[in-house]
């Protein structure tokens, strides 16, 4: 579904990946959960494109449900990656950031990899990047459900990609729960920093984007959190 003039959501089964379809570039953002691969290849087969056309990847954080099919992906298109430096060395090595409840981190490190993508395949942006997408896509670091968290911003479209750092899951905009997050403070600065942007399109990682939501809707989350 088209969300914003040439970004289109693609919900993976429970994890939302996003495309950018321009005339000098295709942009994947999030990768889905293993074995995903095939499926966002035949929606971007939906927007006439074949796999080859994909020319980058974009990874919010390396959390399995998010980069769980880059590798093939990546493999399969050839396309650059893009991620955190944390991020990816956790990529190299298929693993995940600690930021769960105990015994679901002990489950997840000892038995959930995915496909890992060589470090040197991978390009690092920064805070305060701007990728060449959308009209300038910013690189803003927003740390708290997992330390190493990008989100990006086009201020020439409105469009905010946030990852897990929002989500609708309930129904509403809101952060993610406090036993997944690895930092509750950080965490709320990132989606006051977020918040602050006035986005017009919320592209968040699960749930529905928001693509309605007021001024109105966002100052009062905003409020909403604490001050520290
Ligand atoms: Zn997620």
């Amino acid at each position: 579904m088209e969300i914003a003039p040439n970004v289109y959501w693609f919900d993976t089964g429970g994890s939302n990946v996003y495309l950018v379809v321009e005339p000098a570039a295709v942009v994947l953002v999030d990768t889905g959960m293993p074995r995903k691969h095939g499926a966002i290849f035949n929606f971007l087969q939906t927007l006439g494109h074949a796999p080859t056309d994909l020319t980058h990847i974009l990874v919010t954080h390396a959390d399995m449900d998010h980069v769980g099919s880059l590798a093939a992906l990546h493999e399969a298109s050839g396309a650059q990656v893009w991620a955190g430096a944390a991020s990816a060395q956790l990529i190299s090595g298929g693993k995940s950031p600690r930021h769960m409840p105990r015994v679901v981190q002990w489950i997840i490190d000892t038995f959930m990899k995915y496909g890992a993508v060589a470090q040197g395949q991978i390009s690092i942006f920064r805070d305060g990047d701007t990728l060449p997408f959308l009209g300038g896509l910013q690189v803003l670091a927003t740390p708290g459900h997992t330390m190493d968290h990008f989100s990006f911003f086009s201020p020439s479209t409105g469009v905010l990609f946030v990852g897990d750092a929002l989500n609708t899951r309930d129904g509403r905009i809101n952060l993610t729960p406090p036993r997944i997050t690895a930092d509750q403070t950080a965490a709320h600065h990132s989606a006051t920093r977020l918040l602050q942007l006035s986005p017009t399109v919320i592209a968040c990682g699960h749930g529905t984007p928001s693509t309605r939501h007021t001024p109105n809707d966002l100052t009062n989350l905003l409020h909403s959190l604490p001050t520290t």
